[in-house]
């Protein structure tokens, strides 16, 4: 079909050339005004919003969260399909990699945030805001209960619930305290623009509360002893934050204080950083003991009270105490309320966080989506699939496989199993045949015959490649604009996109499971100075790496009034420094 192919191409070219793709999100968000938007259909007293009203024609799509895939998905979805509403407890969007950059004055709050609004209000049809909190989703009648998070007159906070069609559920996830005794009351988390704000604020507070006249030395150190909990890249970039801070603005400002400055990482595993390359682990651990951040590998936090943080020495056993003025949390992420009770819903009881199919449709729960932090791609095995792989691909029924047999279907499985790709291109194998060969003994090389078990034999660990994605977003805003894609074209989408396995001959795969890019990480370790870890494991350290940083988050702003006022608040901290006024 044209139109079909057209698409083919669209979607290959997004898919080959990220920076296509780059330059049409820049492109769509760059290009409106300054007006600030106003909702003339505000909702105020409707307890039931129902679209069919409005036009009976259109699918109601409902989207939780306007985060990197909440956000990502409405860019590009194409709402003139679709009544859209979008369900979300805070009305902007955050740009989450420049939160650490917050925590110390580096970037203003506002600086990091574009209001959803006008994000929305670009769209060709209108899409529905309604700012509040999803309480509960009730797949059975296809309805979402919200509560808003603004007061209303004296009876509280009015709820209401919204019908869809169709559920995209993109509400991130939330702090992980691993139920930890005393953390939820005692420490910071580093998750929302607020939490940010309220560490700077504490930072500044605590030199000012060390600066009083009446404290002993001891107090002094405790109140100056901040303490980082998790080496993941969160946590490690604060402390680096932290440690410029302090060494480039506070310490001009408090020379008597200043020596008395304690920033300690304190890490569960053997190494800070475990998910980058080795080269860059040894980079920011020697970097960090240089510039007097005490790293501590192997101690595992157990308790922490209003005074003195707990951890128990990994190797040893052994529980020790020390007093702190600040504890910052960083380890990874947990499950939102609302989501764990859907999970139970829809009997998916024993994961962390919902599973969804390769075309990010929940499993067991028909019309509904899920993307980014709250959900995780279930990747089909190729050894379930083993003896159908191999009857389609025996096209002459002969009970053995042929090259030609092989090659002609070896295309739709590496689209349908992305783990073969993988497994190829860590083994440094140019293709299948390759790896079929190899699973011959040298005798038998010259005839390329299989049957059956020849072939889940050359196969079988091919499914070990896979790996669940991480929790970026990177991989949220991909999954969000794939997402949009695949609602565009639903009429291929909805049934069955994955067709039965299908082969050359036969028409290919409906439509492209979700697959993704993955485009490189940094690790901003302070003093100018960042690792970046680029694709094809390629490893560069320090300034230059600084330049390259400053350049891709300038370019990956949501809007130039956000890229305007990121790049102006990095050349006002060149010229004055941060500011310390506790405001
Ligand atoms: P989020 O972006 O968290 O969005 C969730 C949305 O859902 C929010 O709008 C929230 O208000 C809304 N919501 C929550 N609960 C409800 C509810 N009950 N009802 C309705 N709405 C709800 N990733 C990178 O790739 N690179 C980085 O450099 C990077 N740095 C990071 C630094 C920090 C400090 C943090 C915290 C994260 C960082 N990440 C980074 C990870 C990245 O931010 C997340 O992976 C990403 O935000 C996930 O996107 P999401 O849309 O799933 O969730
Ligand atoms: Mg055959």
């Amino acid at each position: 079909m044209r139109v079909f192919s057209f698409y083919q191409r669209v979607s290959r070219a997004f898919h080959d050339y990220p920076s296509f793709s780059k330059l049409i999100v820049i492109f769509t968000v760059s290009s409106g005004g300054l007006v600030a938007y106003s909702d003339s259909k505000s909702h105020h007293g409707a307890n039931n919003v129902n679209l069919s009203q409005t036009d009976c024609k259109k699918k109601r799509v409902v989207v939780l969260g306007t985060g990197w895939a909440g956000t990502s998905f409405l860019k590009n979805l194409d709402s003139s399909v679709y009544d859209v509403q979008v369900v979300s407890q805070r009305n902007y969007f955050a740009f989450t990699p420049l939160l650490p950059s917050v925590t110390c004055g580096t970037v203003e709050a506002r600086s990091v945030v574009e209001p959803v609004r006008k994000i929305i209000r670009k769209k060709k049809e209108e899409i529905r805001f309604w700012e509040a909190e999803c309480t509960k989703i009730d797949a059975a009648k296809k309805e979402v209960h919200c509560r808003s998070v603004q007061k209303v007159g004296s009876d509280g906070k009015e709820e209401f619930i919204v019908e869809y069609d169709y559920l995209v559920i993109a509400v991130g996830a939330c702090a992980n305290t691993f139920n930890t005794p005393g953390v939820e009351e005692n420490c910071h988390f580093l998750k929302e623009v607020e939490d940010a704000q309220r560490i700077r604020k504490s930072v500044i507070d605590s030199f000012e509360r060390a600066s009083l006249p009446n404290l002993s030395e001891e107090e002094r150190k405790k109140v100056l002893h901040f303490v980082v909990v998790g080496g993941g890249p969160t946590g490690v970039e604060f402390a680096a934050e932290l440690h410029d801070f302090v060494n480039e603005d506070l310490v001009k400002l408090y020379p008597k204080v200043k020596d008395l400055v304690k920033i300690t990482l304190l890490e569960a595993g053997d190494h800070i950083l475990n998910m980058f390359d080795k080269r860059i682990t040894a980079f920011a651990e020697e970097k960090f003991g240089r510039d007097g951040i005490d790293v501590k590998t192997g101690s595992m936090v157990v308790k922490v009270t209003d005074s003195v943080i707990s951890t128990k020495e990994m190797r040893i056993g052994e529980i020790s105490s020390v007093p702190y003025g600040m504890v910052v949390w960083s380890t990874g992420i947990g499950t939102r309320p609302v989501i764990r009770e859907f999970m139970n819903q829809i009997s998916q009881t024993n994961r962390r966080v919902l599973a969804t199919d390769e075309w990010l449709r929940v499993e067991g729960c028909k019309s509904t989506y899920a993307l980014g932090d709250c959900a995780t791609i279930n990747q089909r095995k190729v050894m379930e699939d083993i003896a159908v792989i191999f009857d389609k691909a025996d096209k002459d029924k002969s009970g053995t496989l042929t090259v030609q047999e092989v090659q002609d279907v070896i295309k739709d499985i590496q689209i349908r199993y992305p783990q073969v790709e993988l497994y190829l291109k860590n083994r440094r194998m140019k293709n299948i045949v390759d790896l079929l060969k190899d699973s011959k003994a040298d005798d038998e090389k010259k005839s390329l015959e299989l049957d059956i078990e020849e072939l889940k034999s050359a196969l079988s660990q091919v499914d070990s490649q896979m790996k669940n994605l991480p929790a970026t977003a990177q991989v949220a805003a991909q999954q969000g604009a794939y997402l949009a894609r695949c609602f565009n074209r639903m009429e291929e989408c909805e049934e069955n996109p994955e067709g039965p396995i299908r082969f050359r001959g036969e028409g290919r795969h409906r439509f492209h499971p979700f697959r993704y890019k993955h485009l490189g990480q940094f690790a901003p370790l302070g003093g100018e100075q960042t690792a970046a870890q680029l694709p094809g494991d390629w490893v560069s350290i320090g300034h230059s790496s600084q330049w390259l940083w400053y350049s891709v988050y300038a370019s990956k702003q949501v809007s130039w009034r956000t890229r305007f006022l990121v790049i102006s608040d990095w050349t006002r901290r060149f010229i004055f420094g941060r500011d310390s006024s506790r405001i």
